[in-house]
This record gives structure tokens, sequence and C-alpha cells, in this order.
């Protein structure tokens, strides 16, 4: 039998473990399928927008995979905690895979970045999607304005969370705490800055078009911006997606000015760099841009010219980074780990049983459905070496090492238990389920098995029957 950890339960660990038991190449595999958290899923949890039902439903094609037989659920495992090592864990396991994903926010390395009100858009989506790790940050919505600097998806989805009424999110799973502190928001005005033009914008047409068709929300553009653009003009050597995002911004930026009218605003701003982020007391006042200009290569360059925004809020949405797990090789510079077809390189050369899939290995890029050629990829490769990693004896049973280190694995029938608090959690609130933010809670409710007449011990059955329904 191999034996594959597969660190991380999100888009990527999950295909990875699918692609790894669905062949019949290399049979008797068993996939451990390991998370820091005590939830499947990942960013498709964690990352993808509460109002965003469509998308966050992939979690009932993961959940059919990690409810395989052959595939076993241990939340709650901290790889790089309490003496799980990267080398100790290779000892339980014939092979290891990375699917750790990208945990961090780019910083933007202005002035003024740490001030009070300046936060990484990643952090508002981790407390609008009840990260555990987010449950006690506060974002100040106190004021009119806010600047959401960035123009892919993440600042898409932070600027319309920002703009979308209460009612709108109430039918969501969105922790009550945020829903509570949303409808409260002062926030009116939201700007949108990118700092190239909107051809060469990151964010994706149906995201964007979505900003039109927020109620009470009139999305505006300012046509000089469009003007600085030669490609705005011309837009036929453009790809469909750019000349897409292209038509929509054109469209806003060619509206009447009543159209859309209601209390909020969305201005999506262009050819604008931050420079830095003002602030008064130590609390952010303005954001202060350099105008930039098309360098003709698609790139823009400075014009010496600058421009301040007031906002009692930044949103920094500048893309995700890697985060090293010291024992696990890391490129600094790119932000991931240095693979060769999924694995990991030491010194140059593929460590055996070593492997990384999704954003780890090759940055923070690409829809959800993009993990999965790149997991296969990984699997395969994986796969190819087989024989030779089976030979390499491993613990009798990972779970028990695991335990003596002291980790308390929670089991898919915890997880389940989640579920059912959740939407307990909801019923109490009047609305359908309700995210658990906190750490306690959440182990609380995988633990609630542990009374009697509650679910089953989580250890007494930490091998998940398939499709058990406890
Ligand atoms: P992203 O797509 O890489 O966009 C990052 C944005 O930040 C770009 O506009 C970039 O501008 C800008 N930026 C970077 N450094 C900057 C700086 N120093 N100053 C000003 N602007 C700067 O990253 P993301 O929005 O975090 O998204 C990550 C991935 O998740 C993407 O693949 C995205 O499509 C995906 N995602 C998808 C959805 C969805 O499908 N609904 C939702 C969320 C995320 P430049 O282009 O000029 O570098």
């Amino acid at each position: 039998m191999l034996r594959v950890a597969v660190v991380g339960a999100g888009p990527s660990g999950v295909y990875t473990a699918q692609a790894l038991v669905g062949q019949n190449t290399v049979p008797g595999i068993r996939v451990d399928v390991l998370d820091r958290l005590p939830c499947p899923y990942g960013l498709v949890r964690y990352g993808v927008a509460p109002d965003h039902e469509k998308i966050k439903s992939l979690q009932g094609s993961l959940r059919t995979v990690l409810e395989d037989e052959r595939i076993t659920f241990l939340g709650d495992v901290e790889v790089g905690a309490r003496g799980l090592t990267p080398a100790r864990l290779l000892e339980l396991y014939h092979a290891v895979v990375y699917c750790v994903g990208a945990a961090r926010d780019r910083r933007l390395g202005v002035p003024g970045e740490d001030l009070d009100g300046s936060f990484s858009a990643t952090g508002f989506v981790s407390w609008y999607s009840a990260h555990p790790d987010a449950a006690s940050e506060r974002f100040g919505l106190d004021r009119p304005g806010a600047v959401v600097i960035g123009a892919g998806n993440v600042a898409v989805d932070v600027t319309r969370l920002l703009v979308r009424r209460a009612a709108e999110l109430r039918p969501t799973d969105i922790p009550q705490g945020a829903l509570t502190a949303l409808a409260a928001s002062g926030v009116r005005d939201v700007h949108m800055v990118a700092r190239r033009g909107p051809a060469q914008a990151r964010f994706t047409t149906k995201e964007l078009r979505e900003l039109g068709t927020l109620p009470g929300t009139r999305v505006l553009v300012d046509p000089a911006d469009l003007a600085l653009d030669p490609a705005c003009a011309d837009p036929s050597g453009l790809p469909a997606v750019n000349r897409r995002n292209l038509e929509v911004v054109r469209a806003w930026a060619t509206a009447a000015p009543g159209d859309g009218a209601g209390p909020r605003s969305v201005r999506l701003r262009f050819f604008l760099r931050p420079v830095e982020i003002l602030g008064t007391g130590g609390r952010v006042t303005a954001v202060r841009f350099e105008r930039t200009e098309p360098d003709g290569t698609g790139g823009v360059r400075g014009t010496g010219r600058y421009e301040e925004i007031a906002a009692g809020l930044v949103l920094r949405a500048v893309g995700y980074r890697g985060v090293p797990l010291p024992g696990l090789p890391f490129d600094a510079a790119r932000g991931t780990v240095p693979h060769a077809a999924g694995r990991v390189l030491r010194d140059g050369s593929a460590s055996p049983g070593e492997y990384v899939a999704g954003w780890i290995k090759r940055g923070p890029s690409g829809v959800i459905g993009t993990n999965r050629p790149c997991a296969k990829e990984t699997a395969a490769s994986l796969l190819a070496d087989a024989a030779a990693l089976a030979r390499r004896p491993v613990a009798p049973d990972p779970v028990a090492a695991l335990r003596a280190l002291g980790h308390e694995p929670v089991p898919w029938s915890g997880w389940l238990a989640i579920e059912r608090a959740e939407a307990a959690l909801g019923d109490a609130l009047g609305r359908g389920p309700v995210k658990i933010q906190d750490w306690e809670g959440l182990r609380g409710a995988a633990r609630e098995g542990d009374r009697p007449g509650g679910i089953p011990d989580p250890g007494s059955d930490i091998r998940n029957p398939a499709g058990s329904d406890v």
C-alpha cells in the first residue's frame, strides 16, 4: 500500500487526492488529507465571497471526493507545529504533497501602509469568510470614503462587499459579526484604483459586470482615464477577456449622469499608482497616487503628477503570496516552492517523496478549475515514482504518530458536526447556515460527538467510512 499525505484540503489538495485514487495504474493508494483548520475546502470556504453561492457550491464536488473511502480527512493538523516538520511527516508517509496555497498578502511597500485603517484585502476576505484567524479583526467602516488598491478579482470582491446591502448578504453564510458590522457601515463611496489601464486589468468580465448590478450603487468611470491608453481606442489586438472588460468599462464611462443613481458609488480609477498612504493621528485619511501613463509595452511609467483620494479605509488588494514552511525549500522571489512537474527540488534535484500542487507550486493565479490540471501533473509525477517510494518503510499508523506529537485530528465526522452546528446557529438567528467564526467554536462543534447522544467519538472512527451519514 502507498500512503500519501496531502497537506491542504483546498481545491488543489482535493484535486490531487482525487487524481491519486482515481487512476488504476498504481493500486492500493491511501490518501490522508491534512489541514490546519478543522474545516475542509480551503479558499472555496475561506476566500470565495459569501454572495458567490454558485462558486461556493463547488464544495459539493470537493465533498464527494473527500468522502471516498480511500481518502481520510484529518483537520486541525498544522504541519510546521508541534514537531510535525516536513522531515517528520515524510517518516509517516511514502509521499507528501504540499497544497498549502499562498497564505499571505503581498505588500505595497509604500509609507503609511501600516496606519490604522489600512488593511490587506486578504484579511478583509478572511474576516467576512469567517476564517478563525480573523475572528478578532475590526475594520474601520465608519467613514464614507474607501480606497481599494488593485484591479484583480479580489479587489472586485471586496469592493462589492463594501457596497452590498446587508439585506442581500443575510441569506448567505456570512458570519453574524461581519453581517452586523457591514449593516452598520458608513462606507458610501468606494474607489477601486488600478496602476495600469482597463485594458490590462486582471479581473474577469463576469465579476466586473456584477458591480453594475448592485442595487443602490452607481459605477462611475472617468472617460479621461480611458483616453490615456491607445488600446482603449483600438482594442482589436487585446486578448478576449481584456476586450470584454474594456467594453464594460467604456459603457460605464459613457453612461448618462443620472444612470443607476443611488446612495452608494463605486468609482473605477485607472493609471494611478499608490506612493503613500496618508494619515492623521495614526489613522488613514487619504491615499496619494502618482499619475501613470502607458509605456507602450503593457506597463506604465510615472508622470511626476500626483493626486490624493480621501479615504477612511484602505484595502490593499495587490495579490497573495506564498509563505515559507520551515524545512521545505522556498523561492522567496516567486513565493513558491521550487519544483519540476510538481516534484520538490532541493538544491536543484528532485527530493524523493516530496511534491507540490496549487498556488504554492505555480503562484497565486488562475481560477479554481486551474488547480485541476496542476494537481493532475503533480499526481502523474508521484505515480511515476510510486514503485520506488513504496519500498521505503513508513510508520504503520500515521494518525497515532500525529497524536503522539500532540495533534488531535478532527475527522470527517467532526467536520460534519461543524456543519450541523452552523445550521443550528443559522436557525437560532433566523438565517440559513451561518459560519462559526472562532477556533474555540469550531473545535467545540467538531468534538460535539464526545458528548453522550452526540455524534460518535471522532477518535474512534478516524477512518472515514465512505459516504458516512452521521
Ligand atoms: P491578481 O489577479 O494578481 O491582481 C492583483 C492586482 O494588484 C493587479 O491589478 C496588480 O496590478 C495590482 N498590483 C500588484 N502590485 C501592485 C502595486 N505595488 N501597486 C498597485 N497595484 C498593484 O490578484 P488577486 O486579485 O489577489 O487574485 C488572485 C487570484 O485569485 C487571481 O487568479 C484571481 O482571478 C483569483 N480570484 C478569483 C475570483 C473569482 O473568480 N471570482 C475571486 C477572487 C480571486 P498589475 O496588473 O499592474 O500588476
